[in-house]
């Protein structure tokens, strides 16, 4: 155990603060140790694992492609994506897929379809792209600067021109920064990595108003909240409006990468045989195993309307955890089965304790403990969840 973390300390790169830990196995909302120790996995690969680790229907998707057909180009039609993208133009607004590998090549795709859709519709000098302060949308180059936040383009400067920031939630501030050069606004329909941030009831109502007046397309990005995690299949649902582009990730693959960028019929036309590619994007394996994950997830909304349930169950729970520790626990907020607790502190004692009882969850923002647990998760786990909690805020106060 010893040697495997010290090997990989001198192998891989060394871009994360990673646990001393190696799981070898999962099943649903369980993790394993080579040892066989168990852990209760409310982290699910931030928000990846949906159907929980090796979901059945996933891992016989999976094996039957492999076995069939593992990788095409995209010079060539392929079934299971053609299968995907069908099922996501049906239960989204969109009516066509682009399918990448990740959130931040959804995000790249988005942000290149709004420039070059603005400069055929209006203008060259219509590129500018607004963003909200805190926001993240992934780490290359232009993920990265559309990130609203600092601490992630140190050091990489120059970025890439034509991106303004605006606080999220504040419909103000966005109407002062549109101008004749603003092509799109490019905002998450609730803040994941900053701190499971929510905002105001008519925010992005408003933002579509203002976007549709001066003729400026709205994406919004789904990577973290897409497919189910919040209580609908999208987040955009819960606002009652619907965006000119969406990015998803994440969830998408139940565990297998696999980014999409969907858009309407009207913008997705910018896009041309040229305009952009990706040699891996959409390839059958991948698609195949979103196809198993996304059909489970619909199924008959059962896991959908238990996400509702038991992301409120939840709440209520870690709210009389707030009324017990007011000088520890600040906010309780989110959606669904996407929840943050803000507190007073750093968070990541709580993190480490929770660890040592074997339970994973993590933070963000400093402060923010966040729970992205797998859908598939029951009362009792939450229970336990809120148990150690309880203990480990009471030593704390
Ligand atoms: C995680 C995340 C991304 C980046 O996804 P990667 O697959 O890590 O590139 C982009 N946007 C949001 C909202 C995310 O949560």
């Amino acid at each position: 155990m010893k040697r495997i973390l010290e090997e990989s300390d001198r192998l891989i790169m060394n871009t994360y603060n990673r646990f001393p830990v190696v799981f070898v196995k999962g099943r649903g909302t369980s993790l394993y140790t080579d040892d066989g120790k168990e852990f209760l996995d409310f982290v699910a690969g931030i928000a990846v694992n949906v159907l929980g680790h090796c979901h059945p229907r996933v891992v016989v998707a999976i094996q039957k492609q492999a076995q069939r057909l593992i990788h095409i180009s995209n010079l060539y039609h392929i079934e299971p994506q053609i299968k995907l993208a069908r099922m996501l133009v049906q239960h989204s607004f969109a009516d066509r897929v682009f399918f990448c590998n990740s959130g931040a090549e959804a995000v790249e795709a988005a942000i290149k379809l709004a420039r070059k859709y603005a400069k055929e519709h209006y203008d060259e000098n219509r590129y500018e792209i607004i963003t909200a302060q805190n926001s993240f949308h992934g780490r290359t180059f232009g993920a990265v600067t559309a990130t609203g936040q600092e601490r992630f383009h140190r050091g990489f400067e120059p970025l890439v021109p034509g991106f303004r920031y605006v606080p999220f939630d504040d419909i103000s501030a966005l109407k002062e920064a549109i101008n004749e050069r603003t092509c799109a606004v490019l905002l998450e329909p609730i803040q994941g990595e900053g701190g499971v941030r929510v905002p105001s009831e008519d925010y992005l109502k408003e933002v579509r108003e203002l976007c549709d007046h001066n003729g400026i397309l709205l994406i919004l990005d789904e990577v973290q909240t897409g497919i189910g995690r919040t209580g609908r299949l999208f987040a955009y649902e819960h606002f009652g409006i619907k965006p000119d582009i969406m990015t998803l990730a994440k969830a998408l693959g139940g565990g297998v990468p696999i980014g999409a960028m969907l858009a309407t019929e009207r913008v997705a036309r910018s896009f041309t045989p040229g305009s952009h590619a990706s040699t891996f994007g959409g390839n059958p394996l991948a698609t195949r195993a979103a196809l198993a994950t996304l059909e489970t997830v619909l199924e008959d909304g059962i896991l959908i309307k238990e996400c509702q349930r038991l992301g409120a169950y939840f709440m209520e729970r870690l709210t009389e955890l707030k009324k017990l520790y007011p000088e520890l626990v600040v906010d309780i907020r989110g959606k669904g089965l996407m929840i943050g607790m803000e507190l007073s502190v750093p968070c990541a004692q709580v993190v480490k304790e929770c660890f040592e009882q074997g339970i994973l969850i993590n933070c963000t923002a400093e402060r923010v403990l966040r729970f992205t647990p797998p859908l598939i998760v029951t009362e009792e786990e939450i229970d336990r969840v809120v148990k150690t909690l309880d203990e480990i805020l009471g030593r704390l106060s």
